[in-house]
């Protein structure tokens, strides 16, 4: 029964997944910080699924219009946004691999988004408390461990911070590699189970606490590097023995802002480069994922690498693509949303003509205002 109820699932999520598209894109404007104030707001929210962004050079101009799977903006929270993501969770539990990664110009509001604070906990911690609910419900007729790792990403060379002991030594370089069964694994990497939310959040601060050692050492931002935790969840039933593997992939990404050749020199503009190279990488998989290609160019890059088993094929994925308002910063803002439009080409291709495009996005937006006239009059 429990294998029979796993494929259900299963079929279930496939089925939401293809409705869906395989990636789905959330953007998030974040209010104006301090030092924007004065500035002009070049970015908006027009309504559930779309926004617009002025035209730096000409504000007479038409704004442009971006249309994703949803839109946040100063006024939501990050209860409203994990409640779009709360569900991601609880796949993972059942056996799927779901990345959830943010993009967006250093300063847009990733780390907000992803980890939050201590006052305005993100996605992550959010997550964590979600995961241990679920598990706890498996835990009935399952033996459930949550494992987890915690890389940093930086210029190409993958670090291990939750590593223990290296003895004065730099942490070991790690290799990806990919089993038989196409499951990627780090070889070497340091693994810790956790028990509660808690251990699970103290993991995180100690690979966040070793990220910034190792960033000060080397003089680099930690803006400038790719983190990228990732939670296995090991499900056996008691009775069947079965044992399904599910995969939570949190990316805080480097900052996507692209440095003018002339601003930066030598060490810097090498970091520069490996961060273009990697997020070009990464845009390149999901374009080639979204429009269906053949061939999937995970191989060129170590982040499309580590993340092969879990971007398209039966995974889940959601991008942030973090927004700051401010009218100097449209033009970071405009390409990051291009970037992003890219994970949406499936919506063109599958509907006919932007007519159809239109209907489908003001379907989503009556379903939405439905839902919620709904719950008002409950
Ligand atoms: P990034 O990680 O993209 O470089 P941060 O998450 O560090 O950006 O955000 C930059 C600043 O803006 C931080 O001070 C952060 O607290 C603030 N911030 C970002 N997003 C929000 C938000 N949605 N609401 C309130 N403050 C935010
Ligand atoms: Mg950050």
């Amino acid at each position: 029964a429990f294998a029979k109820e796993q494929v259900l699932r299963k079929r279930y999520h496939n089925q939401m997944q293809d409705m869906k598209g395989a990636i789905r894109v959330f953007a998030r404007i974040r209010p104006q910080v301090a030092r924007e104030a004065g500035d002009k707001v070049g970015v908006r929210k027009l309504d559930a699924f779309s926004m617009e962004v002025d035209d730096k050079r000409d504000v007479k101009q038409p704004a442009k219009n971006f249309n994703f799977d949803a839109i946040f903006d100063e006024h939501s929270t990050q209860e409203d946004v994990f409640a779009d993501c709360r569900a991601l969770v609880g796949s993972c539990v059942d056996g799927f691999n779901v990345t959830v990664f943010a993009y967006g110009q250093t300063g847009a509001g990733k780390t907000h988004t992803m980890y939050g604070s201590k006052d305005s906990p993100g996605l992550v911690p959010r997550a964590a408390d979600e995961l241990f609910e679920v598990v706890g419900r498996y835990s009935i007729d399952c033996q459930c461990r949550v494992i987890c790792a915690m890389f940093e990403l930086y210029r190409d060379e993958l670090v291990d911070l939750l590593v223990t002991k290296t003895k004065g030594k730099p942490p070991p370089v790690l290799e990806v590699k990919k089993d038989s069964r196409g499951t990627v694994k780090v070889e070497g990497a340091c693994e810790i189970e956790v028990h509660s939310p808690e251990e699970l959040l103290k993991a995180i601060a100690v690979g966040q606490d070793r990220r910034h050692v190792a960033s000060t050492k080397m003089n680099a931002d930690s803006s400038r590097s790719h983190l990228i935790f990732i939670v296995t969840v090991e499900v056996t039933n008691n009775k069947t023995k079965q044992v399904s593997t599910g995969k939570l992939t949190l990316c805080d990404l480097a900052g996507s802002e692209r440095l003018k050749k002339s601003e930066v020199t030598g060490e810097q503009l090498k970091e520069a480069t490996s961060i273009n190279k990697s997020l070009t990488a990464l845009g390149d998989v999901i374009e080639a994922l979204t429009k269906q290609a053949k061939h999937i160019p995970y191989r060129n890059h170590r982040l499309t690498q580590l993340l092969s088993d879990s971007l398209g094929g039966n995974a889940k994925t959601l991008m942030f693509v973090n927004c700051s308002p401010a009218f100097g910063n449209l033009e970071e803002t405009g390409s990051a949303l291009s970037y992003a439009a890219r994970a949406k080409l499936i919506m063109n291709k599958v509907e006919k003509n932007s007519d159809s495009q239109e209907v489908a996005r003001l379907k989503k937006v009556i379903q939405v205002m439905s839902n919620e006239l709904e719950q008002a009059r409950a």
